[in-house]
């Protein structure tokens, strides 16, 4: 008897982990509309508004916007290896995992990293960067906006202006950020970005939105070496994504479908309504968690209102806790990583999982759970929560 298979069925979730979040019916409905070829004029359509979508959530006029087909990561990837040539001096601040990812890649493309390190929790302050900047010549500074593994959002707009007093180029990664707060590429002149489709886009995994203007752009031009990657070479992928629509690669049709949808809904909301749920869902989110006499991991301050560690209270297994809303809830959290493993629950709020249901769900099931493992609750924190939507 050969085996069989059953029926893939992975029940319901409620997604709210560091990513991917929740998708919205319609894009499940864009990813199964026909498949049509990569090179079909009824895709160079879609590509054609996918960018111009994607330059509305960027707030930015970069010609260069589009996708790359793969992750977050290789969206950082593709900045460093275009950017960096071998030898070049690279600032890296690292304030937590995905900073450290950052200088660990652009070490591998031959940069002469310089690590700016941070305490975990802590943004960095414009006199971090300046001091630093004192002491080396780089060709690019990079940061991470909305920081995953910690919950702090870096503050740009004056990093940024002294990094360009130093002649460097700024690379932002706005992986968890981009579509839950503003990221003003043009108005705040950061000259690389990228993003990833699954966070606060509310799109499935799998593609990297990234923009870079017109500094970045000719840094690329002016390289001496050709990019160590042939994948993500963008004088090579912006001959797909561009006027030629030169074949590179077979783009993955059915997630820009998806992402389109996903960039469409946004647009329909508008950015700045987006901007508002964000935070009023963090608003109730901080008031329950609060009620509750839980702790957040961050300062009120340098809060990232879409990803929110909360310590787990002393005493109590935060993987247990996490293996029962899962099983018992259907509910998704992250747990902590490096410095905060074990030791914190990270309550993600992005995209489409920014809901006024999911935030009541997840607070009553946690108050729920931490009384059944016999920690004692402060206060409602659902009734604490309530009060924010209802005023
Ligand atoms: C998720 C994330 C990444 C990596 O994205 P992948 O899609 O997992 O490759 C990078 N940076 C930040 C800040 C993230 O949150």
């Amino acid at each position: 008897m050969s085996k069989t298979y059953g029926t893939l069925n992975p029940g319901k979730r409620v997604l709210m982990g560091p990513g991917p979040s929740d998708l919205h019916p319609r894009i499940y409905q864009a990813m199964a509309a026909p498949l049509v070829g990569h090179l079909d004029p009824y895709f160079i359509q879609i590509m054609d508004e996918t960018k111009a979508l994607l330059r509305y959530v960027f707030q930015t006029d970069n010609d260069l916007t589009f996708p790359i087909s793969a992750t977050g990561s290789a969206g950082m990837e593709t900045c460093l290896c275009n950017l960096i040539e071998p030898g070049d001096e690279v600032l890296i601040c690292v304030g937590g995992f995905f900073g450290d990812r950052m200088a660990q890649m652009a070490e591998r493309h031959g940069g002469k990293v310089v690590r700016l390190e941070n305490k975990w929790g802590r943004p960095f302050t414009p006199d971090q960067v300046q001091e630093a900047l004192a002491g080396c010549r780089p060709k690019l500074v990079g940061l991470v906006h909305g920081e995953t593994s910690t919950g702090v959002l870096q503050p740009l707009e004056d990093i940024v202006r002294i990094v360009h007093e130093h002649d460097a180029l700024v690379l932002v990664d706005a992986v968890a950020s981009l579509g839950g707060t503003p990221v003003k590429i043009d108005e705040w002149d950061i000259d690389a970005c990228y993003t990833g489709s699954q966070k606060c886009l509310s799109a499935p995994p799998g593609l990297a939105p990234i923009t870079l203007n017109d500094r970045a752009v000719t840094a690329i031009e002016h390289r001496k070496s050709p990019v160590n990657s042939w994948y993500l070479d963008l004088t090579l992928v912006k001959k797909y994504w561009g006027e030629e629509h030169l074949y590179h690669h077979t783009a993955p049709v059915n997630l820009i479908y998806a992402l389109r949808e996903a960039l469409v809904l946004i647009h329909e909301e508008g950015l700045e309504n987006c901007f508002a749920r964000h935070a009023l869902n963090y608003r109730a989110l901080k008031a329950g968690i609060d009620a509750m006499g839980l702790k957040f991991f961050v300062e009120e301050a340098h809060r990232a209102p879409m990803i929110n560690p909360v310590l787990a209270p002393e005493g109590i297994d935060e993987a247990g806790i996490r293996g029962r809303l899962l099983n018992e809830y259907g509910i998704e959290l992250g747990g902590g990583l490096g410095a905060l493993k074990g030791k914190a629950w990270r309550i993600g709020l992005m995209g489409q999982s920014s809901n006024k249901d999911h935030v009541m769900l997840c607070l009553s099931a946690l108050e729920q759970t931490l009384l059944a493992e016999g920690h004692t609750i402060k206060a409602s924190g659902v009734t604490a929560a309530s009060e924010v939507y209802s005023n």
